[in-house]
C-alpha cells in the first residue's frame, strides 16, 4: 500500500459519479422470477439441440468477427430493417446508449427524455458528462407533446430518447406524437422499441423517413437476454460516425453465432411472444380484481399495477417467492406502484396466489378498501 499517495476514490473521481447510486439487480435464487421482462419459456428441445451443435463449432481462440455481416443480415431479413438503413450492433441496447452519449457528449451538451422512464437513460447520460433534462408523462403515462415541444425549445437536446413501449409504464406513444416530436427536435431523436415483440406497431420505417431518427431495438426481451446483443437502425450517415465508437469486439463470438442460429428460427420466438401477449390481458384483468389495485394498461411483456402499500405488498410477495420491481419510489408519478413481468402461466397463477394473499394481509380484515 503506497499510503503516501493521497489517491481514493473520493480524490481522483468525478463527483457525479461518487453521487451515482450503482444499479442493483436483486439476487432472485429459488424465487419466481418476474422482475426483468425476461422471456419465461425455453427453447424447444431440437432448436436448444441444434444450437449447441453451432456454438460447439464456434471458434473461440479467435477473436469474433469485427462487423458481424452474417448476423446483420440475419437481423436485416428477420426484422424488415427498411433498405438504405444501416445497423449498428450493440452488447445489449444498454451498450448503445452509451455509445450515442459518448458520442454527442460536447461541453454543455444535453441528453433528454420522458419521465417516468428507463432509469439507464439518466445514468448513462452522467456517465457520459452529460447534462440530463426531462418533462412528465401525464398520470396515466401518456406522452404530453407540448410539453415535450417546450423541453426541446428550452434545453436543444443533443439527443432525446423515447422508449415505446415504455418501460416501467407499459404503454405505447402514438405514432403522431413521436412524428411531431421528431419534426421539431434540434438533435438526434432515438426511438426505443425494446419491447417491440409485445405491441402493435413498429417505428422502424421512421428512422428511414426521418433524418434524425434512429430506432433501437433489443432482443433481451425476446429471449436472449443472456446473449447481450442490441441494434440501431438509422441512416448510413450517422451510423458511419457512431461505428467509430464502437469497441471492435463488442459482439463476442457465441452471440453472434446463437443469434444467427435463432433468428433463422424467427418464428420460435415470435411465438413465444404471442403467448406472453396473449397472457397479458388475463393477468391484468385478475391483478384489477383484487381489492384496492389499479391497473395500467400495457403494450409490453410486463403489467404496472399500484397498490395501497407499495413496500408492504412487495416484501410480502418476496416472502411468498415472487419477485416483482417496486418502482414506487422512481418517480412521483410511479407512487404505490408495482411492476410484474408476464410470465409462464403457473408462474402468472403463483404471482396472483400470492398477490391475494398478500394484499388481504396487508390490508388487514374487516378494513375498508
Ligand atoms: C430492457 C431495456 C433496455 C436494455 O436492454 P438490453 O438488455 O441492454 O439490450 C433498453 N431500453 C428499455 C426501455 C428497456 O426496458
Amino acid at each position: 500500500m503506497a499510503a503516501e499517495s493521497g489517491a481514493s476514490p473520493q480524490t481522483l473521481l468525478r463527483p457525479e459519479v461518487l453521487a451515482l447510486a450503482a444499479y442493483h439487480v436483486p439476487d432472485a435464487s429459488g424465487l419466481v422470477k418476474l422482475d426483468a421482462m425476461e422471456n419465461p419459456w425455453a427453447l424447444p428441445p431440437e432448436l436448444a439441440a441444434d444450437l449447441g451443435r453451432q456454438l460447439a463449432g464456434v471458434a473461440i481462440n479467435r477473436y469474433p468477427t469485427a462487423d458481424a455481416p452474417v448476423l446483420k443480415a440475419a437481423i436485416r431479413k428477420a426484422l424488415g430493417v427498411p433498405e438504405g438503413c444501416s445497423i449498428l450492433l450493440g452488447n445489449g441496447s444498454d451498450e448503445i446508449i452509451q455509445l450515442l452519449a459518448l458520442a454527442v457528449a460536447r461541453p454543455g451538451a444535453v441528453l433528454a427524455s420522458v419521465e417516468p422512464t428507463f432509469v439507464m437513460f439518466r445514468m448513462i447520460a452522467t456517465f457520459a458528462g452529460l447534462r440530463y433534462a426531462s418533462c412528465d408523462l401525464q398520470p396515466d403515462f401518456s406522452i404530453d407533446v407540448d410539453a415535450v415541444l417546450t423541453l426541446l425549445e428550452r434545453e436543444r437536446p443533443a439527443i432525446l430518447f423515447l422508449a415505446t413501449p415504455n418501460n416501467p409504464t407499459g404503454n405505447a406513444h402514438p405514432r403522431e406524437a413521436i412524428e411531431r416530436i421528431a419534426a421539431a427536435a434540434p438533435g438526434l431523436v432515438v426511438v426505443d422499441e425494446a419491447y417491440y415483440a409485445f405491441g402493435d406497431g413498429s417505428y422502424l420505417d421512421l428512422a428511414a423517413r426521418y433524418p434524425n431518427v434512429l430506432v433501437m431495438r433489443t432482443f433481451s426481451k425476446l429471449g436472449m437476454a443472456g446473449l447481450r446483443l442490441g441494434f440501431l437502425v438509422g441512416a448510413r450517415a450517422w451510423l458511419d460516425e457512431l461505428e467509430k465508437l464502437r469497441l471492435p469486439y463488442n459482439i463476442n463470438a457465441l452471440t453472434q453465432a446463437a443469434a444467427t442460429r435463432l433468428l433463422a428460427d424467427y418464428a420460435v420466438l415470435a411465438d413465444q411472444a404471442r403467448r406472453i401477449r396473449e397472457a397479458r390481458a388475463p393477468l391484468a384483468t385478475a391483478i384489477a380484481a383484487l381489492p384496492g389495485t389499479e391497473v395500467f394498461g400495457s403494450e409490453a411483456n410486463f403489467i404496472l399495477f399500484r397498490v395501497p402499500d407499495a413496500q408492504r405488498t412487495f416484501d410480502g410477495l418476496l416472502e411468498r417467492g415472487v419477485l416483482v420491481k417496486n418502482v414506487s419510489r422512481a418517480h412521483a408519478l410511479l407512487a404505490g406502484c408495482l411492476r410484474v413481468t408476464v410470465g409462464t402461466p403457473g408462474e402468472n397463477d403463483r404471482f396472483l396466489d400470492a398477490l391475494a394473499r398478500t394484499l388481504a394481509a396487508v390490508q388487514g380484515p374487516g378494513l375498508p378498501g
